[in-house]
């Protein structure tokens, strides 16, 4: 970092700006909002600079810069057209140890300014430490067109409560938090809409109840593909500590039995064509419940993190500052294929596994399947029983042998889990035949052959 920024009071405080020209009354315009005393030292200036001094009690002090207008002062501006005034105002400040500003010249210049928004008195400074003025000024309309005008209020108010909060709450944690859910509550929504007296009634009423103060909490939970037992112990643990739970389709009613008797159990969904709640609703709501303070408990089928969207769900908590955990499952894949004696590698059969989306769009599936020839690869493909025909296909068409084993593991790990064998040509039709349902995963590879001798659960 090459600047730190801070925030410098400048109330009633001696500050020379050299020049008068209009860059100079620029910010000459600025240090007098911050309530500088203000001297600026030039031959001439503008008339909108001498009004600004005027208004504002400045002082102009007529002629040319000399080393001792800088005598006494805190802070040093140079503004001027002549490069050899400005490198002598700054040779001058340095000598002083006074911070100084030469407009215009960042290697002059022991501070700069920033680009700012103004909520006064929340204030955001952007800056682009001198090298890109333009980028921080396009930036900077950007935030002044997403932070509402009242947010200054909002600043304002929080500053007149502080004391009251502080005297109520006085560990640093739990008051920040406190400050958390205020400012992202609904007493910042009263403040914003302008009604400032039930905004306080509803901060003192907040104020009372701190004993449940905790910020929301959201933990994306692998639960495993279907057996409770396949639970991790940090899983089991997280979901017992849950407020609300959402869970989908692929988790087990055993597993979400396991929550806490008072714990709210929301049913989000998700069945091929039958999506109950949209992803993006799934994200906002697990957002608005960690928000009031929740702890909420996301269960995913399998591994969060494997064809389970996980990854979308975090982005908004992350982009939002909620505090979350992933924690991983055993995925379908390891779970199906042990129960179902099917080792996904094996030295003599496999040396390498794939996870594969098995999805149609369209009636296609948009894979390059030109990769998925070698023999010695094991392949699985989640979510493709209804395109089961166009994978065996393709991969046919694209090197596999048509006697390449191949299983369709149906309920994996649960009750009644089958496993229904046959080769890349015949699968289609033993599947069809036997009719099989969801939730099921596709293993093809030489492996599958060992289902015969290993398999101990579910056989077909
Ligand atoms: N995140 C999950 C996968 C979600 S995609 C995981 O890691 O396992 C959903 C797909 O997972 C289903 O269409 C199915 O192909 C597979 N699946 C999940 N549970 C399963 C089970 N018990 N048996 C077979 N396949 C299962």
């Amino acid at each position: 970092m090459e600047y730190l920024p801070v925030c410098l009071r400048l109330r009633d405080a001696p500050v020379a700006l050299v020049g008068g020209g209009a860059v100079a009354t620029r910010k000459a315009r600025l240090l007098l909002r911050a309530g500088a005393n203000l001297t600026v030292i030039a031959p001439d200036i503008t008339e909108k600079l001498e009004r600004l001094l005027g208004a504002a009690g400045g002082v102009w002090q007529q002629g040319r810069y000399r080393e001792v207008d800088l005598h006494g002062k805190v802070l040093a501006v140079a503004a001027t057209p002549d490069a050899q005034v400005n490198r002598q105002v700054h040779d001058d400040a340095r000598a002083l140890n006074l911070p100084v500003n030469v407009v215009d010249s960042p290697e002059l210049c022991t501070f700069i300014f920033p680009s700012i928004v103004d909520r006064d008195p929340l204030l955001v400074a952007i800056s682009s430490s001198g090298r890109s003025p333009v980028l921080a000024r396009q930036l900077r309309r950007r935030l002044e067109a997403t932070l509402p005008a009242a947010y200054g209020r909002l600043a304002e108010f929080a500053g007149r409560m502080r004391e009251r909060v502080r005297g109520r709450i006085t560990a640093e944690g739990p008051r920040r938090l406190f400050w958390e859910q205020v400012v992202d509550g609904p007493v910042a929504e009263l403040v914003l809409a302008g009604r400032e007296a039930e905004a306080e009634t509803r901060l003192d009423e907040q104020l009372q109840d701190v004993e449940h103060l905790h910020r929301g909490e959201v933990y994306l939970v692998g639960a495993g593909p279907g057996d409770p037992d396949l639970m991790t112990f940090k899983a089991l643990r997280l979901l017992q500590s849950a407020d609300v739970v959402l869970y989908d389709r692929l988790v087990a009613p055993p597993i979400v039995e396991m929550a806490r008797r008072d714990a709210e159990r929301i049913y989000v969904g998700k069945r091929r064509a039958e999506h109950t709640l949209p992803q993006q609703q799934i994200n906002e709501l697990l957002l608005e419940l960690a928000r009031a303070g929740k702890r909420v408990v996301r269960l995913k089928g399998g591994d969060p993190f494997i064809f389970g969207r996980g990854g979308e769900e975090i982005d908004l908590l992350a982009r939002h500052g909620i505090p979350f955990q992933v924690v991983p499952g055993i995925t379908a894949a390891s779970g199906a294929a042990c129960y179902a004696g099917i080792p996904l590698t094996h030295r003599d059969y496999a040396q390498s596994v794939r996870f594969v989306a098995g999805y149609l769009k369209g009636n296609r599936l948009e894979h390059d399947w030109a990769t998925f020839n070698n023999p010695t690869e094991t392949l699985v493909f989640y979510m493709g029983l209804e395109g089961l025909p166009e994978i065996c296909r393709q991969l046919q068409r694209h090197g596999r042998r048509p006697d390449t084993p191949a299983a369709l593991v149906e309920r994996g790990t649960l009750a009644g889990q089958r496993v229904l064998t046959g080769t890349l040509a015949t699968l289609p039709a033993v599947v069809a035949a036997a009719g099989a349902r969801a939730p099921t995963l596709i293993i093809v590879g030489d492996v599958v052959r060992l289902h015969a001798d290993l398999a101990w659960f579910g056989k077909a």
